[in-house]
């Protein structure tokens, strides 16, 4: 039986983090990750904003697939709004090598003096005399670990959430359903990412084309299953089809995304959940990896300070809560209520307000001007969504 003071289970972007900045403030931290490789398979479109990925980690060209300029929303009927990367919002600015990405990030932890160990699950959780016991099959062979304190960075299908009693489940509204293929032999703008929005596309979603360098491209879809009529790889490879008659597909990614919005709690005694095991993804975009990385920091913080005052009951670790609330969670709450205001609108009303905004000169475009423009232009459809635009 091994002691640590924090066990991270799950290294992605926020288990990996929060083992990082875990071990740099002095803490016994152990890593697991139950995959044989970090970062494989990728369940990912691999977008980030600029500002979010280097507050973290020192942007380096082994992991950054492309650099990204402009963002082309494109409606129903083709009309095209662009802008800037910069103005864009939190997925566009880099479009990750995120097998690299997130092995880079767990190697991190370890220099900064974590375990790390791959093929390791966790299996079983209890408490014990205030601490957790903590089942792992590692290799095949199961022990037991003590740790004072289990981040839950497990990602969306979080089985520490449920051992810990914290609710995280999802209604079938707060999940969507997303492929994607990464593809060659296509055209597009390599500094560009494109989004195609309505449900003539992708009902309750979008489809996204990201490049990764000049010759390939993520092209993927999320859609709503409670609007869908048919699955998301049907709506994919219809679009490919108009769009894309001669690409070839050299890899398929599936997986669900989290848009729950905020969860109210994040942790019970001995435990927090950061990045998408605590829903942490943004409604709209579905983008989770700055979040996630936000998320592990601040758990990782939390746990210093509980360590410290050797305390480490929920009430305690509501500090934590306090301070991902502070950092993302009212855009996550904002941004759900949006989603769901805007999964209402229909594809001519889509189109009207794009075509309103074409050609517009991209580097005055921000998404708040953007709205506030569409705003004047529509005062009347837009009535509804105006608590999000003034
Ligand atoms: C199709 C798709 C496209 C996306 N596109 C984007 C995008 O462009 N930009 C963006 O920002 N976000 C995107 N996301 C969301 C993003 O991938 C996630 O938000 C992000 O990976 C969350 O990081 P995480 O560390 O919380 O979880 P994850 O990256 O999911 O990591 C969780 C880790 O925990 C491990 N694990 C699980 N259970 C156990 C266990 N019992 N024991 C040990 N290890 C365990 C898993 O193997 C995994 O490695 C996309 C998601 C999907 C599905």
């Amino acid at each position: 039986m091994t002691d640590y003071d924090v066990v991270v289970v799950g290294a992605g972007p926020a288990g990996s983090i929060a083992a990082k900045t875990a071990a740099e403030k002095g803490l016994d931290v152990l890593l697991i990750e139950k995959r044989q490789e970090i970062g494989v398979p990728v369940r990912c479109a691999e977008g980030v904003s600029r500002e979010g990925l280097e507050k973290f980690v020192n942007p380096d060209s082994k992991w950054i697939a492309s650099e990204i300029e402009n963002a082309e929303i494109i409606s129903p009927s083709n009309h095209k709004v662009v802008l800037s990367a910069e103005n864009a919002g939190n997925e566009v600015g880099y479009v990750l090598e995120r097998k690299i990405f997130d092995r880079h990030l767990a190697r991190l932890a370890s220099k900064a003096g974590a375990d790390v160990l791959t093929k390791t699950s966790a299996v079983s959780f209890k408490r014990e005399n205030g601490t957790v016991k903590l089942g792992i099959r590692s290799m095949g062979e199961f022990s037991e670990i003590t740790a004072k304190i289990v981040i839950g960075a497990d990602g969306v299908e979080s089985r520490v959430a449920k051992w810990a009693g914290i609710d995280t489940t999802l209604k079938l509204n707060e999940i969507e359903s997303c492929v994607q293929y990464l593809m060659t032999n296509i055209d597009f703008d390599d500094d560009t990412t494109y989004f195609w929005v309505g449900r003539k596309y992708a009902p309750g979603g979008y489809i996204w084309l990201f490049p990764k360098g000049k010759d390939a491209a993520n092209v993927g879809i999320g859609v709503m299953p409670s609007l869908a009529e048919k699955s998301a790889k049907w709506y994919l490879d219809r679009f490919i089809e108009e769009h894309f008659p001669d690409g070839e597909i050299v890899e398929v990614v599936v997986g669900g995304v989290p848009v729950k919005g905020a969860i109210d709690t994040a942790v019970a005694d001995n435990v927090m959940l950061a990045g998408d095991a605590a829903r942490h993804t943004d409604p709209i975009t579905g983008g989770g990896i700055i979040n996630a990385m936000s998320a592990g920091h601040h758990a990782a913080i939390a746990a210093y300070e509980a360590i410290e005052a050797n305390d480490y009951s929920k009430e305690f670790l509501r500090k934590y809560d306090e301070k991902w609330k502070l950092d993302f969670g009212e855009s996550l709450v904002r941004n759900k209520k949006l989603q769901e205001k805007m999964m209402r609108l229909d594809d001519p009303t889509l189109d009207r307000l794009a075509e309103s905004l074409e050609g517009m000169p991209i580097e005055e475009m921000s998404v708040r001007r953007l709205a506030f423009e569409l705003f004047k232009k529509h005062p009347r459809l837009l009535w509804d969504l105006r608590e999000f635009i003034v």
